[in-house]
């Protein structure tokens, strides 16, 4: 199944997130992508808040993951744009988060494509520029079951 949304600006594409957020069930690993500025971190954001976290979400500068557990379910965020191997993941022990009963996410997901589960949910944030300077469009792709948005 594919979607495609447009948005036309940061708080459509965290409203997006959020709805997501909150339909995510147990074990949902969410692969994004899209280029420096697109706006996954801003989809993430979105989607922490669907799940009931409060604690502030950015992008982890020096670590591959961030760990919330005070929402609805433990949210795993992922950020490997400065991953060097996909050996850092296991050294961190993502089997345990892709696997588990929490909801992961992972920007920049097309550097880690050999160990994403094939069940994950895709997601591709794109700008149009022609479109104007706030637009993007978010394509979700999934295998089985249904989004839920
Ligand atoms: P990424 O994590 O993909 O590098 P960020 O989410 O950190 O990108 O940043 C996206 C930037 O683009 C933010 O400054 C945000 O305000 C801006 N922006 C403008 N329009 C949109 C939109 N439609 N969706 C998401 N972000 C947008
Ligand atoms: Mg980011």
């Amino acid at each position: 199944m594919e979607q495609i949304i447009e948005t036309h600006g940061a708080e459509e594409t965290f409203a997006l997130g959020k709805k997501i957020g909150k339909s995510a069930r147990p074990g949902q690993v969410y692969a994004l992508n899209g280029d420096l500025g697109a706006g996954k971190t801003v989809f993430t954001q979105g989607v922490a808040a669907g799940l009931g976290i409060t604690e502030p979400v950015n992008s982890p500068t020096f670590t591959i993951l961030q760990i919330y557990e005070n929402g609805r379910l433990p949210f795993y965020h992922f950020d490997v744009y400065r991953i060097g191997d996909v050996e850092e993941m296991e050294e961190i022990g993502y089997e345990d988060c892709f696997y588990g009963e929490g909801v992961c996410l992972v920007e920049w997901a097309g550097l880690i494509e050999e160990i994403l589960p094939e069940n994950c949910i895709r997601i591709e944030i794109a700008k149009n520029l022609s479109s104007g300077f706030d637009y993007r469009t978010i394509k979700i792709e999934q295998n089985r079951t249904e989004v839920g948005i």
